[in-house]
């Protein structure tokens, strides 16, 4: 029988329908589209999608073929926001998932897979604007869109873009793009053709960019936001709340004494007879190195630092600060003991990343739990 796993993510669900009301209210009455791609950034998709559904997500948006078909019988919209490999069409078209129509020639094999299929098939006009990875150059893109219209079994549902640099709020380059989006959408709206969804903002735009949520645009993408987290450079226009924790439990407690060294490479030396514990999380399970000799767990409601290298498995920690520690006692890596937290922002920092990454990185062994 399967053992409980070593080291949890914790995903709290009622704070993930907080925010996405809290989203939903700002952004009212443009639509959201619960963005679920990597596994709901690594949460665990389908209690993710369950939960933003019944917070009124008007669709999901995923990166690729199998996320969407594993999200298609919960009966919401799912769009693939990136692009479809000729292999894919058939699957997508199958499983009615909205399909991202880069191009004129990509929207001409999605209607006759349609067609072959004997199904309707709804696609979204994918516009580069500016962020140069996929879609239709916005300038010159009009008179392929137009086209698309004589397509049999083809039902254009939306159009859309997205912005490169939103964190930057300062930054025109936004601006720019959203123009560049506008222009294009108001050459084809006197050519009579409109869609029902129009969407450029994610999370950052819609904090930094409202205007990114207003008519012309009925629908925004959000992911970070809904899992509580902001880019630092954002000025956050909400109310959101981290919904993962990530917690193991001590492995071992030992007295090392002075000169002892800790973990591969020596990276810390033993200055007197200290307490160590050693940890049973390691970089497998999403730590970074960078927490290497500078970062903290908390066990027992007290900050102990991490004592040379994280290794894949295992890291080693201080426990000066807590004498009664015990094999077993549960470690918090990331979240709150009480009155301390360690947030994802701090280990984001001392590694150079956001949150995006390190919640990807949270590794396949971990055990999520749901509260
Ligand atoms: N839309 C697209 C096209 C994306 O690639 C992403 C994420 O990378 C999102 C929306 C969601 O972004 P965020 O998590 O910043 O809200």
């Amino acid at each position: 029988m399967k053992q409980e796993s070593r080291v949890r993510l914790e995903v709290d669900l009622k704070k993930l329908s907080g925010n996405f009301n809290e989203i939903r209210r700002r952004v009212a009455p443009t639509a959201v589209m619960a963005v679920l791609k990597a596994n709901a950034y690594g949460l665990g998709v389908l209690p993710v999608a369950e939960t933003v559904r019944a917070a009124g997500a008007a669709c999901f948006g995923v990166a690729e073929i199998n996320e969407a078909i594993e999200l298609a019988p919960l009966g919401l919209p799912v769009q693939i926001l990136g692009n479809l490999l000729p292999d894919e069409i058939a699957p997508a078209v199958e499983y009615g998932i909205v399909c991202p129509l880069n191009d004129l020639g990509m929207a001409k094999e999605i209607s006759a897979e349609a067609v072959r299929q004997n199904r309707r098939v709804r696609g979204a006009v994918t516009v580069d604007s500016g962020m140069g990875r996929l879609g239709m150059q916005a300038a010159a893109a009009a008179r392929e869109i137009l086209a698309m219209r004589a397509l049999p079994n083809l039902e254009l549902v939306g159009i859309y873009s997205h912005c490169s640099s939103a964190y930057q709020r300062y930054d025109d380059y936004t601006a720019l793009q959203l123009g560049r989006f506008k222009a294009l959408l108001a050459e084809l709206a006197a050519e009579g053709m409109t869609f029902p969804f129009v969407h450029i903002a994610a999370s950052d735009a819609l904090n930094n960019f409202p205007e990114s949520t207003r008519p012309p645009f009925t629908l925004c993408r959000c992911g970070i936001n809904m899992y509580g987290y902001c880019d630092p450079e954002v000025r956050p226009s909400m109310h959101l709340v981290p919904v993962v924790e990530l917690k193991t439990r001590l492995a071992a407690v030992r007295i090392l004494p002075t000169g002892a060294s800790i973990g591969y490479g020596r990276m810390h030396r033993l200055r007197q007879d200290t307490r160590v514990g050693t940890i049973a999380a390691g970089y497998a399970d999403g730590l970074p190195l960078a927490l290497s000799n500078r970062g903290y767990v908390l066990v027992n409601g007290r900050l102990c630092p991490v004592l040379g290298r994280i290794s894949m498995d295992y890291t080693t920690i201080s426990l000066e600060n807590v004498p009664e520690a015990q094999p077993g006692d549960e470690v918090v890596c990331v979240g709150t003991q009480g009155d301390q937290t360690i947030t994802l922002e701090e280990w984001a920092q001392l590694k150079g990343t956001h949150a995006y990454e390190l919640l990807c990185s949270i590794g396949s062994r971990v055990g999520r739990s749901y509260l």
